[in-house]
């Protein structure tokens, strides 16, 4: 039997984009088993009613509309939850993934791999505020995340049936999907592209909304002045550890040869400061831990679906 291939497009206020990345995509898939799932996570625009017309003509295409916005992570998701493909290809509905390169994503999962992941040639268009943030971001991540990820990654990927159903176990709520996906493993194959300009309209995604989006891959936004905490409390802790160890020994063990006739309230100074350096540093650290913990707990559905066409599991 022919391998089904599923095609999770994210579609937010694509209405310029929608018809053309439907037609190429199928053309690249001609010849294959495959449907094309539309997430439309809650665009204000016709992108909703445009993919609708495709429904009611092509039933490989398959439809779900979110409630609202509820963001790209969400909608993939949601994309790769209800695919029932043997493998699955997340791709952006703006043609900077060229669908041109599906078969060949394809073939290297036929070879094998159990994920194929697109990374981004070499731009020389970048603007540099991207280009050392987005160095400056792996740099970071590299040193303190617990896996790889791999520089100019995208989320243009294939996944094998069993990359998804792992990656369906996951409940976190705040999650990048690329990050789970490095994180569960598998047979990797990368392939190399150029990133084609946004066909149309404009990306949702600015300097100042990547910066975010990096922001709470790294540390997320709210915990990072608890990390600052953190560090005041370890740096009073250490400079008064610093001051308490000369005062010991230049004075009790020395007997004073520099004659700085340290106060009996200077030393007890030192000593409250250096227990209260460790207790901020330690509130910083529990705050942390508290914040991840609530956020679990919190429990919330990652995404509401308004309707769906064509899809069964729901
Ligand atoms: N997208 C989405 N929800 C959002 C923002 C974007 O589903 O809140 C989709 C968008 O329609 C596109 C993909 O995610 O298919 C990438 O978005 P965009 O091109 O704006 O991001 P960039 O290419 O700048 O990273
Ligand atoms: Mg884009």
């Amino acid at each position: 039997m022919k391998k089904l291939i599923s095609i999770v497009v994210p579609v937010y206020n694509e209405q310029e984009n929608i018809q053309a990345v439907y037609t190429r995509i199928s053309a690249a898939m001609s010849g294959s088993t495959y449907e094309i799932l539309f997430v439309n996570d809650g665009s204000t625009d016709m992108t909703g009613g445009i993919i609708e017309d495709i429904v009611a003509q092509d039933k490989k295409v398959k439809y779900i509309e979110f409630s609202r916005n509820f963001s790209k992570e969400m909608a993939v998701t949601a994309g790769i939850q209800v695919s029932r493909g043997d493998a699955i290809v997340t791709l952006d509905a703006d043609l900077q993934h060229p669908p041109e390169l599906l078969p060949e994503f394809i073939a290297c999962w036929e070879q094998g791999a159990e994920m194929v992941i697109g990374v981004r040639d070499i731009d020389v268009h970048e603007s540099f505020v991207k280009r050392v943030g987005s160095r400056i971001f792996y740099k970071i991540i590299n040193v303190i995340g617990d896996i790889e990820f791999v520089p100019r990654s995208t989320d243009f990927r294939l996944i094998d049936r069993r990359v998804a159903d792992e990656f369906n176990k996951f409940t976190e709520r705040n999650r990048i999907t690329r990050g789970i996906l490095d994180w569960v493993g598998f047979k990797k194959k990368h392939v190399i592209f150029r990133v084609a300009e946004r066909s149309r309209g404009t990306s949702s995604y600015s300097n100042r909304k990547l910066f975010k989006l990096a922001l709470s891959a790294v540390i997320s936004h709210s915990t990072f002045p608890l990390r600052i905490i953190g560090y005041l409390g370890a740096f009073i802790t250490f400079f008064s550890a610093v001051l308490g160890l000369f005062i010991i020994v230049e004075d009790i063990l020395l007997g004073d040869p520099f004659g700085l006739n340290i106060s009996g309230t200077a030393m007890i100074a030192v000593l409250i400061l250096f227990l209260i350096g460790v207790v901020i540093m330690w509130l910083g650290l529990i705050a942390f831990y508290m914040l991840n913990i609530q956020r679990e707990v919190m429990n919330r559905p990652m995404y509401v679906i308004h309707h769906t066409r064509n899809v069964q599991k729901f």
